[in-house]
Formats: C-alpha cells, sequence, structure tokens
C-alpha cells in the first residue's frame, strides 16, 4: 500500500492513527519515503454450504509513506509501480486539491490495476465538504477522515485492503464469482463498473 498527496495533508498522521491508533499533530515530516508493516486481518468470504469456511490468515501489510514535498515528487512512480492499493490524500487546502488531478494521472500511469482510495483528511476542520474536482476524478472508493480524531481510518483502510485481497483471490480464481459490494469486504463502492474492470494481469 502506498500513501501519496501534498505536503501537510495528513498522509504520516493517518498511517500512525492506523497502525498505532495514536496521533501526534507535531508529526516530522517525511523524508524521502517511510516504511512500515502491520497485520491485516481480512474477513472471510461465507464458505458455501455444507463446507467448512477457511481459516482466519493475517496477511502482512507493507505501508510507504511517500513525502509528498515538490522535491520528493520523483521518487513516487518507483513506489506506486507494483502497488496493490494507493490512498491519495487530500485536505480542505486549494493546492492539495488542485493537485489531485496530476497525481491520479501518475497513478493511472504506473499503477493501472491497484485499488485506489481518495482520502479526505481533516475532516475534523470541515463541515459539508464540497467535491467540486474529486468527483471528476472517479476514484475506486472516496472516503472523508480524520487522522486527529481518528474518524473513517480504520474504515477507510480496511477497505481498501480488502478489495484488494479480492483482487488477488480473482487473480488466483478468475472464474469465481466474489461480490465487492458485499459487506463481507466492507460495502458499497462508490464506482464498482470501474473496479470490476480491472484484472491482475497474470505473470
Ligand atoms: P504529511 O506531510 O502528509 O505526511 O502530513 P503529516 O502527517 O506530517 O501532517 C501534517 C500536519 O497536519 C500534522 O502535523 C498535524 O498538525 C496536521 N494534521 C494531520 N492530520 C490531521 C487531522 O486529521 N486533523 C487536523 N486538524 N490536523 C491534522
Ligand atoms: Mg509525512
Amino acid at each position: 500500500m502506498v500513501m501519496v498527496g501534498n505536503y501537510g495533508v495528513g498522509k504520516s498522521c493517518l498511517v500512525r492513527r492506523y497502525i498505532e491508533n495514536s496521533y501526534r499533530p507535531t508529526e516530522s515530516s517525511t523524508i524521502g519515503t517511510a516504511f512500515h508493516e502491520t497485520l491485516f486481518f481480512p474477513k472471510q468470504p461465507p464458505a458455501p454450504p455444507g463446507q467448512i469456511a477457511d481459516p482466519l490468515f493475517p496477511i502482512k501489510v507493507q505501508l510507504w509513506d511517500t513525502a509528498g514535498a515538490e522535491r520528493y515528487r520523483a521518487l513516487a512512480p518507483m513506489y506506486l509501480r507494483g502497488a496493490e492499493v494507493i490512498a491519495l490524500v487530500y485536505d480542505d487546502t486549494t493546492e492539495s486539491r488542485d493537485n489531485l488531478p496530476s497525481l491520479m494521472k501518475m497513478i493511472h500511469e504506473n499503477a493501472p490495476t491497484a485499488v485506489v482510495g481518495l482520502m479526505m483528511n481533516k475532516c475534523d476542520l470541515i463541515q459539508n465538504v464540497p467535491h467540486s474536482n474529486v468527483e471528476q476524478l472517479m476514484p475506486d472508493y472516496n472516503f472523508q477522515v480524520s487522522a486527529q480524531t481518528g474518524e473513517g481510518v480504520h474504515t477507510s483502510f480496511n477497505r481498501l485492503l480488502s478489495a484488494a485481497v479480492v483482487m488477488r483471490e480473482e487473480h488466483v480464481a478468475p472464474t469465481e464469482s466474489i461480490h465487492l459490494d458485499s459487506p463481507m469486504y466492507g460495502g458499497q463502492s462508490t464506482n464498482p463498473t470501474q473496479r470490476t474492470e480491472k484484472r491482475y494481469q497474470c505473470c
């Protein structure tokens, strides 16, 4: 999983909230890219009638928290390539919203099969957020989150990771029909058509 977005939108705070469930308002700025690992426990799909569900298995998540500063921007494609999940983070500043189309383009160019979620962070500061240019970007998922209060953070990360797990399963057993919108996998997609078109390439 890779975090991208402008400097200061709260990527590192979101990662800390997800991994440690804590918040540091004075998070030091990321130099280059920070790497974290955590375990994710996906929910199992229901077993077919008469069969026993597979046991729960944890998945090791490698999380790359990229630096948003312009001077590190050239590094981002390297991390995006091969990413299965990408969180594109912005906040209510004009700069961070204006930069979304170019970041989304970079994501599509470097990680066309990744599950992409837009996270509008710092929602604790804003009421009734207008989504103006954001809807046109057509991400797989759209979330409002707050690293400070924790609102939406675990739900959004878990939903993106669950979708990636489903993508992997489709890759292994492409004829198996697994519905991403099942509550088992975290519920509704904002754009199911787009998401079901994506498939991992074989080898
Ligand atoms: P990054 O450059 O995207 O990694 O941004 P950081 O995670 O370093 O966050 C930058 C600053 O934004 C933090 O030091 C906090 O002061 C602030 N911040 C981050 N998340 C939130 C949030 O959810 N709500 C509010 N009000 N401030 C936040
Ligand atoms: Mg950072």
